[in-house]
């Protein structure tokens, strides 16, 4: 439903982005009987990052049965391993079915979002109006914003050009020159897709990224119907999944030596699908496996080994007219550039727009100390301000399912914790912010994302790694099981008003 007045229209909570985050939210917020909520979503349906990267190959490298809601199994699941469209279907049913979507706004962007010490509210600036909300939850997500390269020349390229998170469906690329610019997740999963249809493709490598191979299997109609009706079946697969998954955690943040079987696992996948014995060379790390993401694919080798596919690894220098140019000067002809160059994750643009109490924006307060909150969750300065999928809260072995189940627990119990004591507000400390910041980079210069001898999308500017977190997921679940109101200055609501007041009382979106 749309906005339809001017005039701003107060909510108690509002939440922002529609994507795994912003449906958990939702769904629990309406679970506690708090309706009184909106969805505010830039896009025109919830899905997130599963309604945006719609590239040919696009999946899911966790398997599906552990990247699902905890509280909406799906026994339908065609793939161990889910390809993109069924992942949005899910999410587009289980909003669906939880009668929650009359509560989101699509097609609206946060401008501005401020808090108002006074009032002890945030004011919300969209692109279909104002809002005022007590709360303001944030599940805009980590990887929704491309990062497109800055290559002197690209702005002219005179073929077609697109980021692999908004491809362009009605580029036809059949018969055609590609070039796909990066080796990361999505172009992994791009390249043999687009090898099969072009004339030609060049892929653009500036770091080997590390290939396991994809165990990935279709799901038998017997196997569905036991996952069906075999009460607890689902739940035990799932939780098999769940401890086979965390139990790579010490590789990465303890002996990256552990990780030494998946090595080789990774090097016999080169054998197998590539026989030019300098292309394996090329694609062959230098690093420790786990620094960057270990990838998934039984195609991707075979695909860059193809006689119509070529792996360039100097760097491009230029793009002039409808070529590129490396620094060795070569000038490689394309009509259609992909750029799979990753997303903007260290310093999120959702906090340009964010100003706390001290009328300081996120981003400023983070630009010079880089990315962190307590828990993932809570910045000191700003008030009732609680993130999913916040700083330090990514993976790099298991599901973020997980991990936005944890935080939007994490919020409710916050939440029922302001009602039931009548706080206006509750800001974290920032000495208990410190303290959980401090500890957390302390286990983080053990893990291989510090000392495995790569630079990835994990590390921000300074070198620091504000993105994962470095424990197991069974250890954040427990730190976000309860809402620890001891680490948090609360506040009485303003004179004259209730926090209990509020009650919600209608239906849909308040017009
Ligand atoms: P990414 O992992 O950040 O990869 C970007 C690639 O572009 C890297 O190979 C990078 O090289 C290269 N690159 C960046 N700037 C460049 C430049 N100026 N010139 C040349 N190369 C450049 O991005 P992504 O592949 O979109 O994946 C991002 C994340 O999304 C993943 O790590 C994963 O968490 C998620 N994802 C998941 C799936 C899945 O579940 N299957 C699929 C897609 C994405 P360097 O390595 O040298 O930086």
């Amino acid at each position: 439903m749309s906005p339809t007045s001017t005039a701003p229209r107060h909510v108690d909570h509002l939440v922002v982005g529609a994507g795994f985050a912003g449906l958990c939210a939702a769904i629990k917020l309406q679970e506690d009987g708090e309706t009184d909520f909106v969805v505010i979503e830039r896009g025109p349906d919830v899905g997130g990052t599963w309604r945006d990267n719609t590239y040919p190959g696009a999946a899911c490298d966790v398997p599906s049965q552990l990247y699902s809601f905890s509280f909406a199994p799906n026994p339908d699941w065609s793939m161990s391993f889910s390809p993109q469209p069924e992942i949005q279907a899910y999410l587009q049913r289980v909003a669906r079915e939880s009668g929650t979507l009359d509560r989101f706004v699509f097609d609206t962007e946060v401008l501005e979002a401020t808090w108002d010490d006074d009032d002890q509210t945030w004011t919300v600036e969209t692109t279909g109006g104002t809002w005022t909300a007590r709360t303001v939850i944030v599940g805009a997500g980590g990887l929704s914003e491309p990062r497109l390269p800055e290559i002197e020349g690209i702005e002219g390229f005179q073929g077609e050009v697109f980021h692999s998170a908004r491809w362009d469906h009605d580029v036809s690329l059949a018969g055609k020159r590609v070039a796909v610019i990066g080796t990361g997740a999505s172009a992994i999963q791009i390249v043999p897709e687009v090898q099969k249809v072009a004339a030609h493709l060049d892929v653009y490598q500036r770091t080997a990224p590390y290939v396991i191979p994809r165990n990935d299997r279709r799901y038998g109609r017997l196997e569905r119907t036991a996952l069906r009706h075999v009460p607890g079946l689902q739940k035990l697969y799932r939780t098999a999944i769940y401890w086979g998954r965390e139990s790579y955690v010490p590789a990465f943040t303890i002996e990256p030596r552990i990780a030494w079987p998946a090595k080789q696992l990774a090097l016999a996948n080169i054998r197998k699908g590539i026989k030019d014995p300098a292309l394996r060379e090329k694609v062959t790390p230098t690093y420790d496996i786990g620094c960057k993401r270990i990838l998934i694919s039984n195609t991707y080798y075979p695909a860059l080994d193809a006689d119509n596919c070529d792996l360039v690894t100097d760097p491009i220098a230029k793009v002039t007219g409808n070529a590129i140019v490396t620094a060795d000067g070569t000038e490689r002809e394309v009509d259609v550039l992909v750029v799979a160059t990753g997303f903007f994750t260290t310093e999120l643009p959702i906090t340009e727009h964010l100003t706390g109490r001290d009328g300081v924006t996120l981003a400023q307060r983070w630009r010079e100390s880089g990315m962190s909150a307590y828990k993932g969750s809570t910045v000191p300065g700003f008030p009732n301000l609680f993130f999913i999928v916040g700083p330090n809260t990514g993976l790099g072995h298991s599901s973020m399912v997980f991990i936005i189940e944890s935080q939007v627990s994490y919020i409710r119990d916050a939440l029922r914790t302001m009602r039931a004591s009548r706080y206006g507000a509750v800001e974290v400390r920032e000495d208990a912010a410190a303290s959980y910041n401090a500890a957390l980079h302390r286990r983080m210069a053990r893990t291989v994302w510090a000392r495995g001898g790569c630079s990835s999308w994990y590390l921000d500017a300074h070198g620091r790694n504000t993105t994962l977190w470095p424990r197991s997921t069974f250890t954040f679940r427990g730190l976000t099981s309860r809402f620890d109101v001891g680490a948090y200055d609360v506040s009485a609501p303003p004179e004259g008003r209730d926090r209990t007041d509020r009650r919600p009382t209608d239906q849909g979106v308040p017009a």
